[in-house]
């Protein structure tokens, strides 16, 4: 270990920062986090640094000097410098002066003479994490930030901030560091943070303070919750951070035939998995008997994550699913996921609105009636207007042969995006004459998209995936 971590307190303390560089301002901004005052010193007052200046809008706490570095002057009262020079020579002297000087000294892009480097910094305060690669590989450092990112939730500081004010309490409450940690692991990853995480901060004050009231009852408590997560389209990595969160922490799971193997090995491997998958027409669990699971199992006090591709509230029948929550008294969060339109749209290169030929998109569900046309296509047909259908590929010939008979081009471009977003993902393209027999002999897999617009001709140049 070429560095030792420390969480310095630099209270009261003044850092001189020399250079009026970007990094000079990036590195004024953390400092600023902290209650040290910083002196600012170039040799020439430069635009930059006067930038500087005004935008840390700080002018009680950051002071500029046009004296040059060699002044004694400039290193007065100082317990931490930072050389931010875009000159390279001038860094060396700092770094040379700090160091006769016994103050720490960064400089800029040089471990090899810097004493202390600058971490990557998750501050959900007063947590803070802070992650260095020791100046080596910053991309490493990148990767393991965004990996503990998702794990912090913003709230994650308040969460800490409302705890801390009864921790006399429960150490007053509660015998022994043991069952003192049990009470803290149990709220801390449990409703009360859920709570916290959620915007519900009065509620969760309510449930700590009844917890530390009644401190001697160990019987497990009775409110579970249920969380609509929405999954996205398939990628993992299009889930949201609190997607993620919820997902490691539900203890039963009740997914559909939608959500990707890899998301589902992101559950907690003691949590329950139940396969409520529609397939078409041949639904595994009937929507009532899912409505009725979720208010079961969280009755029981569990918290049950109903985990649905894309987003929930579209197509994906999540109202119905929290109405009869509601109605029971069941508690509830609702997490929006990428929506397959926004998924497909992305990965297959074809942007669903554009200045130049769809001002509007619309969403609309080709699951057809018996094979009846009962949408109103008239409104459909429109210039100037992006249409995704979402479970269209059993209807694709419908859908094309009534958007031309109510006027709709034939060769108006449309694409099937079948498995978006995955691995597997396929795109077929063709106008609204051609399509059906461009896909005859194919086997389109599903889940498939249907795009039609004008928008789909810009996939030509548009397209990063294949
Ligand atoms: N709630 C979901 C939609 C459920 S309806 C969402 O917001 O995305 C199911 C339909 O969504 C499928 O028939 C298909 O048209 C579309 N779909 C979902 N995931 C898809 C994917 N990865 N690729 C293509 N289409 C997808």
């Amino acid at each position: 270990m070429d560095f030792l971590p420390l969480f310095f307190s630099l209270k009261g303390s003044r850092v001189l920062v020399v250079g009026d560089s970007a990094a000079a301002a990036r590195k004024i901004e953390v400092l600023l986090k902290t209650k040290c005052k910083v002196r600012l010193a170039t040799d020439t007052l430069t635009d930059q640094g006067l930038k500087i200046l005004v935008e840390t809008n700080d002018i009680e706490r950051v002071s500029l000097t046009a004296e040059s570095p060699n002044n004694d002057l400039v290193w007065g009262r100082i317990s931490l410098a930072v050389a931010a020079s875009e000159d390279k020579v001038v860094n060396e002297a700092i770094a040379k002066t700090a160091k006769q000087r016994n103050i720490p000294i960064n400089v800029v892009n040089r471990v090899d003479i810097s004493d202390f480097v600058f971490p990557s910094i998750i501050d959900r305060s007063p947590v803070i994490a802070a992650v260095s690669s020791s100046g080596e590989l910053p991309i490493l450092t990148r990767l393991v930030r965004s990996r503990l990112e998702a794990n912090l939730p913003h709230a994650f500081g308040r969460m800490a901030m409302i705890a801390k004010k009864y921790r006399q309490q429960v150490r007053e409450g509660v015998d022994g560091i043991n069952a003192r940690r049990r009470f803290w692991e149990k709220h801390l990853e449990g409703k009360f943070s859920e709570l916290v995480f959620s915007g519900k901060e009065e509620d969760a004050v309510d449930l700590l303070e009844s917890a530390i009231e009644d401190l001697s009852s160990t019987a497990p408590s009775n409110d579970g919750e249920v969380y609509l997560v929405g999954a996205g389209p398939g990628d993992p990595d299009l889930l949201t951070f609190k997607a993620l969160r919820l997902i490691r922490q539900a203890d039963i799971v009740l997914y559909d035939r939608l959500v990707s193997e890899p998301i589902l090995e992101l559950v907690r491997h003691d949590a329950e998995r139940i396969n409520v998958g529609k397939e078409r027409s041949n639904h595994l669990v009937p929507q009532e008997s899912i409505n009725e699971l979720l208010v079961k199992y969280a009755k029981q006090g569990k918290r049950v994550l109903r985990l649905k591709g894309g987003d929930p509230f579209i197509f994906g029948r999540g109202g119905e699913e929290i109405e009869t929550l509601a109605e029971e008294g069941v508690s509830f969060q609702v997490v929006p996921g990428i929506t397959a339109a926004s998924g497909c749209s992305a990965y297959s290169g074809i942007p669903l609105t554009h200045r130049d030929y769809s001002q509007s998109v619309r969403f609309v569900t080709g699951h057809l009636k018996n094979d009846t046309c009962d949408l109103p296509w008239h409104e459909l047909v429109q210039e100037n207007q992006t249409l995704v259908f979402y479970m269209g590929l059993t209807g694709l010939a419908t859908i094309c042969s009534s958007l031309i008979e109510n006027g709709m081009r034939t060769d108006k471009p449309i694409a099937l995006v079948s498995k978006g977003t995955t691995r597997h993902q396929k795109v077929y393209e063709g106008t609204l004459s051609t399509i059906v027999d461009i896909i005859k002999n194919q086997k389109v897999a599903a889940p498939t998209l249907i795009i039609i617009g004008d928008v789909v001709s810009l996939r030509d140049k548009l397209k990063w995936l294949e």
